[in-house]
């Protein structure tokens, strides 16, 4: 059974998608997805080798290999130009997410819709597609064994932009999706933020050599934070 998290992921997909799963580990999300609709086919990228012949072997066990093509190698450098319409990039922190669509930004140009699970650093991931004009079409944060991911979709031609100009820092930061419609684990997750934050701030303050810019900054998001959770 695919884990909450990735079938969310998965949802942001269409029917006959023709994608590609970058750090695929296992495989999990393309089979179920071809075990589901035969007329989609993926690529499953994967950088480490441990994690590509569990993917093949996956692939093998649920006798996809005719859908779902598994390959060796650093981000979208797997890709030819063209090949794929979805591009998804789940379960790493939002930094590189970001390096892995900036270094391949020319196997892009056929892309429709990029899918990211960021565990860490969402905003990284929403600036990157915000300066990339990918739209934000849809947004989810949920809960699965004491974590809270965030998910975002975002696609190349969608007519609205969810930015207001003069609330763009604190849209990135939150997601301009999940703010408008605050959920429960949203609450949650930013609940936690706050704390976090605020120790931050304080060991900043303590330290021998303050950072003013940094604290005026982190400042600045605590305040946000209190705005959105209160
Ligand atoms: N996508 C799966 C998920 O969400 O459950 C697996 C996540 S796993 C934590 C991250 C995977 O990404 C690892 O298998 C790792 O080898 C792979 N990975 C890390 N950097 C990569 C890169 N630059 N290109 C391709 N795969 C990468």
């Amino acid at each position: 059974k695919l884990s909450k998290r990735l079938m969310k992921t998965a949802s942001y997909l269409p029917k006959g998608a023709v994608f590609a799963d970058i750090g695929s580990d296992h495989a999990y999300l393309p089979c179920y997805i071809c075990l589901r609709d035969n007329t989609a086919k993926a690529i499953a990228g994967e950088i480490n080798e441990g994690p590509y012949y569990s993917a093949v072997e996956t692939v093998t066990q649920c006798e996809l290999t005719d859908e779902i093509e598994v390959r060796l190698g650093d981000g979208l450098q797997i890709l030819n130009e063209g090949e794929v319409q979805q591009v998804i990039i789940a379960g790493m922190g939002g930094s590189l997410i970001k390096t892995i669509l900036e270094e391949g930004i020319e196997k892009l140009t056929r892309v429709e819709r990029i899918i990211a699970q960021p565990n860490i650093d969402a905003r990284n991931v929403r600036k990157w597609f915000n300066q990339q004009d990918f739209i934000i079409t849809n947004e989810a944060i949920l809960e699965e064994n004491g974590h809270i991911y965030e998910i975002i979709a975002a696609d190349k031609n969608a007519p609205d932009d969810p930015y207001k100009k003069d609330e763009i820092d604190k849209q990135l930061l939150f997601g301009p999706l999940l703010l408008k419609d605050k959920s429960e684990v949203f609450y949650k997750k930013w609940k936690h933020e706050y704390i976090k934050l605020q120790r931050v701030i304080n060991q900043m303050k303590c330290a021998k050599i303050r950072d003013e810019v940094k604290i005026i900054q982190f400042e600045r998001e605590l305040s946000w934070i209190e705005e959105v959770i209160n």
